[in-house]
C-alpha cells in the first residue's frame, strides 16, 4: 500500500506508446471513457514500475509485453483500491508454450507461489487479447490465480464478498462435476482456483452469455471485482 501511496503522489511519466499499444490490443481499454482511460494509464504505469520482467536469453522483454501483461492486472483490479501485489513481483516471459519435468503437456502459463513467479508464453498472451470473445485469455487467467493467492495473505477483495464467492463456488463445482453446468466447462470444475480463473475469463470476454447462463455467479464476480464489464465505457462502480 505504501508504494501505491507514494506513486499516487509522484506518478511516473506515461510514455505515448502505452495508449497506442492498448488501443491496438485491449478492447477493454479501448471502450473506456476518457477519464477512466486516464486512470487506467496512470495505474498501469505505476504497476509496471513495481514489477520485474524477465525472459529467456533469446527474447527481449519489450514495452508491448509489459504493457499488455500489466493491463490484465489493471483490468481485473480496476474497480478495487488495491492494484499492486506484494507477492508475484516477477513475470517470466517465455517465447512459446513450455512444460516442466514430469508434465506431459505444453502449457501457456502458470503461477508459482513458492517462487512468487508468474510465467506466460508471449504468443499465447497476444492471442488471448486478439480473440477477445472466446473466454480464453491466459494473462487474465494466470493473473487471476496470482490475485487469488495474494488475497489469502494480503486481502484484495472485501472478505464478505469473497466468502459469498467461496460458498456459492463450491456448489458450482459440484454442478460442473455432475455435468449440470456445461457453460463454464470441465476445466473450471477441477477446484476453486480454476473455477475462479475461468470465471474471470468468462466475465470479461463473454459477459452477456455468463450473465444469462449463470446469473448468480456473474453477480458474485461483479461484487468481488466491483465492476460490470457490460457497461463498457464505465465498468467500475
Ligand atoms: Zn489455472
Amino acid at each position: 500500500m505504501l508504494q501505491q501511496l507514494w506513486y499516487s503522489f509522484f506518478p511516473p511519466k506515461i510514455p505515448k506508446e502505452y495508449e497506442t499499444i492498448l488501443l491496438q490490443h485491449s478492447s477493454y481499454y479501448a471502450h473506456l471513457n476518457p477519464s477512466l482511460k486516464k486512470l487506467f494509464l496512470k495505474r498501469l504505469s505505476i504497476l509496471i514500475h513495481s514489477l520485474h520482467f524477465v525472459s529467456e536469453k533469446n527474447i527481449q522483454v519489450t514495452q508491448e509485453m509489459k504493457i499488455l501483461i500489466g493491463s490484465a492486472f489493471i483490468q481485473i483490479t480496476f474497480g478495487l483500491k488495491k492494484y499492486l501485489l506484494y507477492n508475484f513481483k516477477t513475470i517470466f516471459i517465455a517465447p512459446r508454450k513450455y512444460t516442466y519435468k514430469g508434465m506431459n503437456q505444453l502449457i501457456a502459463g502458470d503461477v508459482n507461489p513458492r517462487k512468487k513467479l508468474i510465467s506466460l508464453s508471449w504468443p499465447s498472451v497476444i492471442k488471448g487479447f486478439e480473440i477477445e470473445d472466446d473466454a480464453v485469455n491466459i494473462a487474465l487467467h494466470e493473473i487471476s490465480h496470482s490475485i487469488d493467492f495474494e488475497n489469502h495473505i494480503y486481502p484484495v477483495f472485501d472478505p464478505i464478498h469473497w466468502n459469498n464467492w467461496l460458498k456459492e463456488g463450491q456448489k458450482e463445482l459440484l454442478e460442473i462435476q455432475n455435468n449440470e453446468d456445461p457453460f463454464l466447462g470441465k476445466y473450471a470444475g477441477q477446484n476453486m482456483k480454476e473455477l475462479f480463473a475461468r470465471s474471470i475469463e468468462f466475465f470479461f470476454e463473454q459477459p452477456l452469455e455468463f450473465k444469462t447462463q449463470r446469473p448468480h455467479l456473474f453477480l458474485l464476480i461483479q461484487q468481488l471485482l466491483q465492476q460490470n464489464p457490460l457497461n463498457k465505457n464505465h465498468p467500475i462502480f
